[in-house]
């Protein structure tokens, strides 16, 4: 049987040491991390998201801002706020919960973000730091699994690692982390022939695809590390990831299960690089 991987006690881990790092950095300095978050509409996972991250805040003894805007707020009174938080003192990151209406272009708002208060890392820079490894922030998720690995001491060095997703958010970044561990890395998506035969080479499997029981049992080399990123809401309510776990676990070595994996560490990876960006801050003042 598998080792569960633990998200919330890793998640927690990182949040208590981020709350250390605020107490002191407020000690020694007076800063307080500050962070916006921005909801457009009344989408209701998305809400509850948001209100996550408000919580995460708290704890870590952050300053926070939340701005839950009506569906119909245009793509410029947007960009309005965007710009009044980018020169806002109290503000280290600002945060664009996504899906965004279909009115308004997530890549304009994204690009919108100062590059050093863009703290999901999504927007031109951040990314273009992220390829040459020379990166101020990780995008929360791909941060996430990687901090995962490191906990559990599992060393991607050297490794088969194959990540099903070529997202931009998820599945290019996640590549990307891996290969900079120096792992051999193999991105699948939609249009790869003979998924499975592919699966099956890794030690490390990322699944990032977004539905439910995708990645089956005969998928899994024996003894392979399973990272399920899928977040998937079932028709009873209940979420799942993208692994049928039942069967995987009794092959994986170590798997994450959904709820409680991967999720939880995305908002503990955002309070992090919020802390960054605020030391960053203090250090472009000096
Ligand atoms: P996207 O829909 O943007 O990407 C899905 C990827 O899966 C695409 O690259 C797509 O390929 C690939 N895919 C779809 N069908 C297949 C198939 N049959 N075979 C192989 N690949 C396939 O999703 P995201 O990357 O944004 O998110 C992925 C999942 O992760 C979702 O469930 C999402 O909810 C979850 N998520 C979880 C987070 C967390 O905090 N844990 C954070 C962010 C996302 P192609 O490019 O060819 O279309």
């Amino acid at each position: 049987m598998a080792q569960k991987i633990d998200g919330k006690e890793v998640s927690l881990f990182i949040k208590d040491r981020v709350k250390a790092d605020t107490n002191e950095l407020k000690t020694m300095t007076g800063i307080v991390p500050g962070l916006a978050v921005i909801l457009v509409g009344s989408d209701s996972a998305s809400q509850i998201y948001v209100r996550n991250k408000k919580q995460a805040c708290e704890y870590c003894g952050f300053y926070s801002e939340s701005y839950e805007l009506p569906e119909d707020t245009t793509q410029e009174q947007l960009l309005e706020l965007i710009d009044a938080l980018n020169k806002s003192e109290k503000i280290d990151g600002i945060l664009v919960q996504m899906p965004l209406p279909k009115h308004i272009n997530p890549q304009t708002i994204i690009e919108c973000i100062l590059p050093e208060k863009d703290v999901d890392a999504f927007n031109f820079v951040n990314v273009g730091r992220i390829m040459l490894g020379e990166y101020n922030f990780l995008p929360c998720t791909p941060a996430g699994v990687m901090e995962l690995l490191k906990y559990y001491k599992i060393d991607a060095c050297g490794k088969e690692c194959v990540v099903v997703g070529r997202s931009n958010i998820v599945g290019k970044p996640m590549a990307m982390l891996l290969l900079h561990e120096n792992a051999t890395v193999t991105v699948c998506h939609s249009k790869t022939s003979d998924l499975p035969a592919v699966t099956r080479r890794a030690d490390i499997l990322v699944s990032a695809v977004g539905k439910p029981g995708f990645i089956t049992a005969d998928m899994i080399k024996p003894g392979a590390v399973v990272i399920d990123v899928g977040i998937n809401r079932m028709p009873n309510g209940k979420i799942c990831g993208d692994v049928d776990f039942n069967e995987a676990e009794k092959i994986a070595s170590f798997i994450t299960p959904v709820p409680g994996g991967v999720g939880p560490m995305t908002i503990a990876m955002l309070m992090q690089n919020t802390l960054t960006s605020a030391k960053l801050k203090l250090k472009r003042r000096n």
